[in-house]
């Protein structure tokens, strides 16, 4: 038996909760190209649910995640739906720039004071969920608010940072894809879109090639043979017998 790094034996890493001999084994291909194994409760795994880990929200169905590829940069998503709202209290952001924001863009964007916000479960047009935060009083169905000083401020340093790295790579380039959108609405408050994370490592089954169950079944025994088959042979042994009760009849004196 091989046991993992952490010392958990395989079987009980795997297994943990669930019954073995319940479990059927496919291979599955993903979009990004990814071969991988999993297991399922014998549905076929396109029709077997399975959770983001990181929100613990299902993923659509004929959803998994990729074990094999580091996740991309996280694609922006227009909000669909606000599910649930909670009140939380942030301190201070700090003076140095957080989620490696441009020192520019951060000193715009940052807070010296403790604040209460709203923390919104929302909904993205793939289907995902993440969190946003949006003013307290702010409701599904206001409108957003916007702030002219605000998006002038913002297109100056847009405009800058573009003039300083004129080649940006693929995530840089889908944040001032982002920014663009928003200076193009009067940069909205809340936000219409947001990040999804889960987008950077969901991947679609696109094939998939049943292997077996987990442990394999017995074999069901031999079907009886047909009837015709039974009767032929029985009729055979006897005329087998007859013939050998003649010899020897024919062989008396
Ligand atoms: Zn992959
Ligand atoms: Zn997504």
């Amino acid at each position: 038996m091989q046991a993992f790094n952490n010392g958990i034996r395989a079987p009980f890493k795997i297994f943990y909760g669930h019954d073995p001999n319940k479990l059927h084994r496919w291979r599955i291909k993903l979009d990004c190209g990814s071969v991988e194994e999993c297991l399922t409760y014998g549905e076929p795994p396109n029709k077997c649910p399975m959770r983001d880990t990181l929100t613990g929200v299902p993923l659509p169905l004929g959803q998994r995640l990729c074990k094999s590829h580091a996740a991309g940069p996280a694609p922006y998503r227009t909000i669909d739906d606000w599910l649930e709202r909670s009140e939380v209290i942030f301190p201070p952001d700090p003076v140095e720039p957080k989620y490696d924001l441009a020192p520019g863009i951060w000193q715009l964007m940052r807070k010296d004071y403790e604040r209460t916000v709203a923390y919104w479960t929302v909904k993205l047009s793939c289907s995902h969920q993440t969190k946003v935060v949006t003013d307290l009083g702010w409701r599904p169905g206001d409108e957003p608010r916007t702030t002219a000083e605000r998006q002038r401020e913002m297109l100056e340093e847009n405009e800058a940072d573009r003039l300083l790295n004129p080649e940006p790579d693929v995530e840089e380039q889908m944040i001032r894809d982002h920014l663009r959108r928003m200076l193009n609405d009067g940069w909205p408050s809340p936000s219409p879109e947001a990040q999804c994370s889960t987008c950077s490592y969901a991947r679609w089954i696109v094939g998939y090639q049943s292997l077996d169950w987990l442990v394999p079944r017995p074999k069901p025994p031999n079907p009886r043979p047909p009837k015709r088959e039974l009767l032929t042979n029985r009729l055979n042994k006897l005329e087998a017998d007859a013939a050998e009760l003649r010899r020897e009849l024919e062989q008396l004196p």
